[in-house]
């Protein structure tokens, strides 16, 4: 077994002693392997071991590296999205983390609908109010929320979040706690289901899972470190 494989076995081991320790299905929560910066071979030794998610930041490097795969990979966009790069990605992805506004949705929405698509798409939060971070404030999302369901080619799956770092991954908790909180409360609101949660990375995934995340996010953990060409 070679390296990676053996990284994503350990990284699915852990995906299921995570939800044994709370109770929940292990089915019930998708790996979605960040290989953002990574060359398309490693990608194709995990489509080899069996992982068919992945999960990019950059539009340009899903464009570069999406044809040089299998047709049965799934691709989902977890970065900020430009809006004169949705039509572009638009049809090389199954599913966008990354909504950020309402100005966004929207433009997704009217490209999608001139393109005959329907894009799963996750509702991203900025719960620190980061101004480094992207992201509807909770309020921003509360009123924002009927305007969202509006959007009749969006299948909005749920919400997504990125908590502030802190090396001790026990100080994502919080972040998680309130977003799982907030998903519950904006179902009351608008009335219609948002099962997923997308929260989690190498660091801290086994606490959001815990915490009822539905897909973690896996770069480093299993890719290794990464290396920036130019700043990013
Ligand atoms: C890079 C990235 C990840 C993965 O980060 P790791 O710490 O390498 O697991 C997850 N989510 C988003 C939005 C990212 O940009």
């Amino acid at each position: 077994m070679n390296d990676l494989s053996a990284r994503l076995q350990a990284i699915r081991d852990r995906i299921s002693a995570a939800a044994d320790r709370c109770g929940r299905d292990p089915a019930a929560i998708d790996l979605l392997a960040v290989s953002k910066t990574f060359p398309v071979e490693m990608i194709r030794e995990a489509v080899e071991a069996g992982q068919l998610l992945f999960g990019e930041n950059k539009v340009q490097e899903v464009l570069a590296k999406a044809p040089q795969l299998p047709a049965n990979v799934a691709w989902h966009l977890i970065g900020h999205l430009q809006s004169n790069k949705v039509r572009k990605i638009l049809p090389l992805v199954q599913c966008i983390h990354s909504i950020d506004s309402l100005d966004l949705a929207r433009q997704v929405d009217r490209i999608a609908a001139e393109l005959g698509l329907f894009p799963k798409v996750f509702l991203e939060v900025n719960l620190a109010s980061e101004s480094t971070k992207h992201g509807f404030s909770p309020e921003a999302l509360r009123s924002s929320l009927e305007p969202l369901y509006a959007f009749k080619r969006l299948e909005v799956q749920g919400l997504m979040c990125i908590p502030p770092y802190d090396a001790d991954p026990t100080q994502s908790r919080p972040y998680f706690i309130r977003l799982c909180q907030l998903r519950d409360e904006l179902e009351q609101l608008g009335g219609a289901p948002l099962p997923q949660l997308s929260m989690g990375m190498s660091h801290d995934f086994e606490i959001a899972i815990e915490e009822g995340a539905t897909i973690v996010r896996v770069g480093s953990a299993l890719f290794g470190e990464r290396t920036y060409l130019n700043a990013a």
